[in-house]
Parts: structure tokens; C-alpha cells; sequence
């Protein structure tokens, strides 16, 4: 997938196929404009294909830094790669510095960027975790994600508003149940 682009002439052909296959007519009206619409949506939506999300990483910096770093209700949108619907909702996030650590907004970027794409949510909490630790170098990291997945809430399978909780632990906090005890005491503390 490096390297590609997102063809924005190839989805709007694909949706005005989709349109025509429902048994909608593509050219009325408001629709006429909808393939266009949602090609720039799906650019947007799936741009992090496209990046390196642990990039965000290298702008970290040295000091004297070891007690964790933790941040609560970082903003989750994506689309599960099953049906193409988005799943929304907050993942919380620590790390433990090894004498680097990387500004607050690099960490939500990293969250985004493995978002942008069609993803399960097992699989993001994973590579957030993974990032925090591997490309980042700290001594440990643990992601929580809680989303709501439309997939199921609007066909019926599960309720609205049915949270599904994900978490993946690296390094010092896989290892140490205290450590995650106040991880968790921390983005529980509402
Ligand atoms: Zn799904």
C-alpha cells in the first residue's frame, strides 16, 4: 500500500454503481452530487493507509521522564473493515517514559492515523499500544478503547448504545497488575 494514493474517480464510479444496485437512480437530484461527496469522505476516512502514523513519534524529546503519562477520552472514529460502517467512541492511553516523551498531540495523532483506515477495533488498540512501546521506546503502554460499532447497534444485533471495551498492554504495564490498577483508576475517574 505505500506510496499509493486514494482514487477518488474509481470510489465515486464505485458508489453511483452501489446507488444503481439499491435500485436508486444515481442522477436524481441531490444524489447526483453523492459519489463526489463521499469519495472526499473515504479520502479522508481512510487517509491514514496512506501515512505512517509512528512518525508522529519522532518530534519525542530526552529528559529526566520515567512516571507514567496518561491520557483519557482521546477521540476514536473509524470504519470497521467487515461492513464499512464507522465505529465511534474514546480510547484512553498511558505510557511510561524511558527518558523520552512525545507531545500530547502526537499521541492523539498516532490514534487517528491507525484510525484513518478499515480497522478492527482489536486491532487499533494493538497498534496504539505497540506504537507507544516499539516506536517510541518507552518502558511500557497500555491502550483502552471503548467504541460504539453502528455495524451492529443499527442492524438490530445489538442494542444502541452496546460499548465494546478493548485493551492491550506492552512491556512494564503487561507485566505489572499495579500499574494497570492505576491506569485504569485514572480513566475511570470521572
Ligand atoms: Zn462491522
Amino acid at each position: 500500500m505505500s506510496g499509493g494514493e486514494i482514487d477518488r474517480p474509481r470510489i465515486e464510479g464505485a458508489v453511483r454503481e452501489i446507488l444503481a444496485a439499491i435500485g436508486e437512480d444515481p442522477y436524481r437530484d441531490v444524489l447526483r452530487e453523492t459519489p463526489e461527496r463521499v469519495a472526499e469522505a473515504y479520502a479522508y476516512l481512510f487517509g491514514g493507509l496512506h501515512e505512517d502514523p509512528d512518525e508522529y513519534l519522532d518530534t519525542s524529546f530526552a529528559g529526566d521522564f520515567g512516571d507514567p503519562v496518561m491520557l483519557r477520552d482521546v477521540p476514536v472514529a473509524s470504519l470497521c473493515e467487515h461492513h464499512l460502517l464507522p465505529f465511534v467512541g474514546k480510547a484512553h492511553v498511558g505510557y511510561v517514559p524511558d527518558g523520552r516523551v512525545v507531545g500530547l498531540s502526537e499521541v492523539v495523532r498516532v490514534v487517528e492515523g491507525y484510525a484513518r483506515r478499515p480497522q478492527i477495533q482489536e486491532r487499533l488498540t494493538a497498534q496504539v499500544a505497540d506504537s507507544l512501546h516499539g516506536a517510541l521506546g518507552s518502558r511500557g503502554s497500555i491502550v483502552v478503547i471503548e467504541a460504539e460499532h453502528t455495524c451492529m447497534t443499527m442492524r438490530g444485533a445489538e442494542k444502541p448504545g452496546t460499548i465494546t471495551v478493548t485493551s492491550a498492554a506492552r512491556g512494564v504495564y503487561a507485566e505489572d497488575a499495579a500499574l494497570r490498577a492505576e491506569f485504569l483508576a485514572h480513566v475511570s475517574g470521572r
